[in-house]
């Protein structure tokens, strides 16, 4: 049949087969629909995604930034960047406090014989920004790593005081900032960087409680999705290859025990999850979850990856009940993945309309004139003083002007101040993307704004 709805999207330039040496050629990007309706859709997904392209909202909302003199990949958070992903961790520290986990900071660098014994180097040499070489009086090559992972650092931790069984799991949380070399052709937006930072913890339990620690973090990464309306995803356990055993390390009761361990947590945490079989690495099996996003696309987030090796390669223990010497199972787990690219992810399925509790600014007080100022500096800083964050648009501009303003600056809250509301001690309420405006007292307000919070994440903040 002939080819129906068709539409250009793109022209290029192209080398026939990539060979630079040939004529070059131009290639044309179009696509087909069976049905006009589909490629209407298409088409406005593909218009939503260009206008919600984190790169350039972030830049119109002021988040982060890159110089060429920093380096490319290496993202700078300008302040309001910085705001969100304070609150994001913020977030994050609160809900691990609450679930046992024990904060740790680690330098961002370690020494070459810690990768030799993780196995980190020299064997992924290639994605590492190069080592600090020095060498020992002997002439023995000695040096350090910038650190592609936490993990190592962490089994040093767990390593540092004897554990009995009793007090297993120990749960070791840290945003640890990691560094690989990307190549430079792959790098754009915060989706792919050269430094990132891991929402990262390291479990170390018995294999008895590998299920009930899965089961702790589906929850803690349901609350998570759930508090960035993140309503549509879907998890995946990743299995060994059956007939290939000798291909994983660790006991093959201890994989079966394992895998088991983990269906049984997701089924009971209502997950609906997929089994792929020969996707688990090498070292142990994993969960996975991928988000879908406003414009349909899919995203690999958090990873709950179980790891047979690292406690075998650091020579970590723990006493049993019978005083015998037992290896714990190390857990790696980060429910956003990294910071960089959960934020990338997050800007473009909501918009750049971060929901209030995340949004830099969450209130904008907007005087009509001068008069109103005072007041409105005065409404600024009770809201400042439980905790919400507010500016005030002091500038001698239109009011009409400044909602424009803040409307652009996705801003969830607005506060119009005139006479009245100084008169009768009130605010004058306009939420983003509406018109109405509510007349009420600050107090009432609160109430509204911290519902809208409540809502999503609990009333974990501004308390
Ligand atoms: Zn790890």
């Amino acid at each position: 049949g002939h080819i129906k709805n068709p539409k250009l999207l793109n022209v290029a330039g192209a080398y026939w087969r990539g060979d630079e040496r040939r004529k070059q050629l131009t290639r044309i990007y179009g696509i087909t629909f069976p049905k006009k309706q589909e490629l209407d859709t298409y088409l406005e997904r593909l218009e939503l995604a260009r206008a919600r392209d984190h790169r350039k909202l972030g830049r119109e909302l002021g988040l982060f930034t890159f110089s060429r003199k920093v380096g490319p990949g290496l993202p700078l958070w300008l302040p309001k960047g910085t705001l969100l992903r304070e609150t994001l961790m913020e977030f994050l520290k609160t809900e691990q406090v609450r679930r046992g986990y024990q904060p740790v900071i680690t330098p961002h660098i370690g020494r070459l014989e810690l990768y030799r014994t993780s196995g980190h180097y020299p064997y992924y040499k290639d994605s590492q920004f190069p080592a600090m070489i020095e060498h020992g009086e002997d002439g023995e090559e000695e040096g350090y790593l910038l650190k592609p992972m936490n993990c190592p650092h962490h089994t040093q931790i767990y390593a540092d005081s004897p554990h009995s069984y009793r007090d297993l799991p120990v749960r070791l949380a840290e945003f640890g900032t990691v560094y690989r070399y990307e190549q430079s052709g792959e790098l754009g937006g915060l989706t792919r960087v050269r430094g990132f930072t891991q929402d990262d913890a390291h479990i170390f339990c018995t294999p008895e409680q590998v299920k009930d620690e899965f089961k702790n973090v589906i929850e803690l990464t349901l609350k998570v999705l759930k508090a960035l309306s993140f309503d549509d995803f879907t998890a995946q356990v990743s299995l060994r290859d059956r007939s290939n055993k000798d291909k994983y390390v660790g006991d093959d009761a201890l994989w079966d025990a394992a895998e088991q361990a983990i269906r049984e947590a997701a089924t009971e945490m209502g997950l609906d999850a997929i089994e792929e079989e020969g996707e688990a690495a090498f070292y142990g099996p994993k969960l996975d979850f991928m988000v879908k996003d406003a414009l349909g696309r899919q995203w690999q987030l958090g990873t709950v990856q179980l790891d047979y090796n690292l406690p075998e390669r650091f020579d970590l223990t723990y006493i049993d009940a019978q005083d015998q010497r037992q290896r714990p199972v190390m857990i790696h787990r980060a429910p956003f993945g990294s910071l960089e690219r959960f934020v990338g992810v997050l800007i473009e399925h909501c918009g750049g309309n971060f929901p209030v509790w995340l949004a830099p600014v969450q209130i904008k007080v907007l005087p009509i004139a001068d008069d109103q100022v005072a007041y409105a500096r005065e409404v600024a800083q009770t809201l400042q003083a439980r905790g919400y964050r507010v500016e005030v648009d002091t500038r001698n501009e239109k009011v009409g002007y400044k909602i424009r303003q803040a409307e652009l600056a996705k801003i969830p809250y607005m506060l119009v101040l005139g006479k009245r509301e100084v008169e009768e001690q009130c605010v004058n309420v306009r939420r983003h993307g509406e018109q109405a405006q509510v007349s009420e007292s600050l107090a009432d307000f609160m109430v509204r704004i911290q519902g809208d919070i409540d809502a999503l994440i609990g009333s974990s903040s501004n308390a």
